[in-house]
């Protein structure tokens, strides 16, 4: 291809929003331009490379027998109100009437797409298990759209869905999933973080998440020093730790003691006002739950008995009930993990009860709650308060506290469990090395959703006995857009990109000092050679200054140049300058065998990134 008759608007400027490599390289590369906010065009050069991310990700996801096909963008809205997704969904899906005052939606995800037609085919546990995918446009009304095409409103992802007849097959999957995963990215160049996610109300190993270390990322890792802990901090646990330590058992602990503390609310008030750390309190926190698998019929409640009114009977027999409150009891210097708090109760969300529910429900002042006789809730206790005997807490009553509290003897939770956000320094819960953060953005996600979409919009099969059964489902996603721009975030230098082969737009570009004469004779033959080969060559034909062009060359990041001059070709045999992007180093060619030599590199190269991970 020549460049003159190609479309590759290169820019010196950049426009002010971009702040992050990939989206001015991008920009100047005459890779994108901007429609409007969060809307990004692939210019041809752009495409060349995002066609070459696509294609590595069908060739993977057909090589683990995953099968293609094509929904379409815009969807029916029954569906979305079938699963419950139509509320859930919020504001970040768009949605359409047409003429007929049909509700349609434009495609954020596309489960319910995907279960809607497998519900009218499957009858059989002999179609099982089942993996379908689709490459294709999505749209979220992102509140911020920022960082280019890295968090845009229109993108393209790969969403891929399972169904299978049982936990083992889905895991089988799942894992032929995370392979396939590494390997994609591995293929473009990309060094991934494989992050343990939050699956909320599935628990377990349900969910992993695939991140790129990131400055700007939206995420926080936490990862063991001695490598072999890494979750995304929604999810990551750690070891119990004993920083503040019992007092030993010996010791008798004074019984517990009501003290006044008047205008005493924050934590860091009482600090103050008992001169003593945050690390000796138990913070108590009241939480409404929505919609809590988790069967709470033995809590104590003060909505009503058993449990909680409200209380429904689905399917299945999980008891749902549609609004819980709770009490939070953790240390004080802790916070709550809520991601946690909700996988633990199996509730769809959980959120920070209003003042006035607090007042109700603890009969005190905002800012007095405590575990002690709190008997109108289930009180659920972190781990970090099992081990403290000699704490302060709220008192259920305004300006008084309790101290001397001991876990176990003043009072008991009705449930324990790991709620507490997970920071630098704790310690890793598999082997106990410390603990550290990074910040990441998430490439891809593969998530077991067990059976949220095959019974909310009753799908089922006969099995081997003639018997109807519900199939258990996984759907698992990479972000087409976001894992190019992070190829560029991390193969680039102050000049511009630095493709690897694997999604170069093109291979090689050969660059005439002047393309005219013995110089635009050899360059030509030299481009029908490459092309012979297979190999992707630009011929920077333009006539512009070599300065200009080997500039452009820098840019767009294509991984050989190849330039061509009167002097070398006066040589005898006539000789090309030949350097990879990203080295400094130049070397002479023959002419004659530029095209060959290139051809192995390109193999090599990629060869290379396709070789074993
Ligand atoms: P995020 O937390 O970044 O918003 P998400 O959890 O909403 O992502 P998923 O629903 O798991 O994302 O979608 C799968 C993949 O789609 C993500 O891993 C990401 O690569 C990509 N993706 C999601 N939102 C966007 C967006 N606004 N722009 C570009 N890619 C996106
Ligand atoms: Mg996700």
């Amino acid at each position: 291809m020549n460049y003159s008759s190609t479309f590759i608007p290169t820019l010196r400027e950049v426009p002010a929003d971009a702040v992050i490599a990939s989206h001015r390289l991008m920009f100047r590369s005459g890779m994108i331009r901007k429609l409007a906010n969060g809307l990004f065009a692939y210019l041809p050069l752009g495409l060349r490379s995002f066609r070459k991310v696509e294609q590595i990700v069908r060739e993977e996801m057909d090589a683990i027998g995953a099968l293609e096909m094509k929904p379409t963008v815009v969807l029916p809205g029954e569906i979305w109100k079938e699963s419950g997704r139509w509320d859930a969904m919020g504001e970040g899906m768009l949605r359409a009437k047409n003429r007929l005052d049909n509700d349609f939606v434009i495609s954020p995800t596309a489960e319910e797409a995907f279960t809607a037609i497998v519900r009218d085919e499957l009858s059989s546990y002999r179609q099982l298990p089942l993996t379908l995918y689709q490459i294709n446009t999505k749209f979220r009304d992102e509140i911020r759209p920022r960082y280019g095409v890295m968090r845009g409103r229109e993108f393209v992802m790969k969403d891929a869905y399972s169904w299978h007849g049982n936990d083992e097959s889905l895991d089988e999957t799942y894992q032929a999933m995370g392979r396939a995963y590494r390997r994609i990215f591995k293929r473009c160049g990309l060094t991934v973080i494989p992050v343990k996610a939050d699956s909320g109300a599935m628990g377990g190993s349900g969910s992993e998440e695939f991140m790129v270390e990131s400055d700007i990322g939206d995420n926080t890792l936490i990862l063991c020093a001695n490598g072999d802990y890494a979750a995304n901090v929604e999810k990551a646990g750690c070891a119990p730790d004993y920083e503040v330590q019992p007092s030993p058992e010996s010791a008798v602990i004074p019984p517990i003691e009501k003290i006044d503390t008047p205008d005493v609310k924050t934590i860091d008030e009482l600090c103050a006002f008992l001169k003593t750390k945050p690390q000796t309190f138990i913070k108590t926190l009241i939480y409404r739950a929505a919609n809590v698998e988790l069967d709470l019929s033995a809590a104590p409640c003060a909505q009503g008995e058993p449990g909680c009114k409200n209380l429904e009977r689905k399917k299945g027999d999980t008891a749902v009930y549609p609004e819980v409150f709770c009490a939070v009891a953790l240390r004080g210097d802790l916070d709550v993990n809520e991601a946690k708090l909700a996988a633990l109760l199996k509730a769809g969300e959980v959120s920070l009860a209003a003042d006035a529910d607090v007042i109700r429900l603890t009969n005190a002042p905002v800012g007095f709650a405590g575990p002690v006789g709190l008997n109108s809730l289930p009180v659920i206790v972190d781990h970090s308060v099992t081990a403290m005997n000699d704490a302060v807490t709220g008192a259920l009553a305004k300006d008084l506290h309790y101290r001397h509290v001991a876990y176990g003897r003043d009072f008991s939770g009705w449930m324990t469990g790991d709620i507490r956000t997970v920071k630098a320094g704790d310690r890793c819960p598999l082997c106990g090395g410390g603990l550290y953060e990074k910040k990441g953005n998430e490439l891809g996600h593969i998530f077991k959703l067990g059976y949220k979409y095959t019974r909310s919009m009753k799908v089922s099969y006969l099995d081997e006995n003639g018997k109807s059964q519900m199939p258990t489902m996984g759907c698992y996603g990479i972000g087409l857009d976001r894992a190019l721009a992070s190829v560029i975030e991390e193969h680039h230098d102050e000049a511009g990109i630095v493709w690897p082969a694997s999604v170069a737009p093109y291979h090689v570009i050969i660059v005439p000092i002047k393309y005219d004469g013995a110089v635009k004779a050899a360059c030509d033959r030299l481009a029908a050679d490459f092309e012979k080969a297979g190999i992707e060559v630009l011929l920077d034909d333009r006539d512009e200054r070599p300065g200009v062009k080997f500039n452009d060359a820098d840019l767009t990041g294509i991984p050989w140049r190849v330039v061509v001059g009167d002097k070398g070709l006066a040589q005898s045999p006539a000789q090309v300058e030949i350097k990879r992007r990203g080295e400094q180093e130049t070397r002479m060619v023959e002419l004659d065998k530029a095209a060959q030599e290139l051809e192995l590199k390109v193999k090599e190269a990629l060869a290379e990134l396709d070789g074993e991970l």
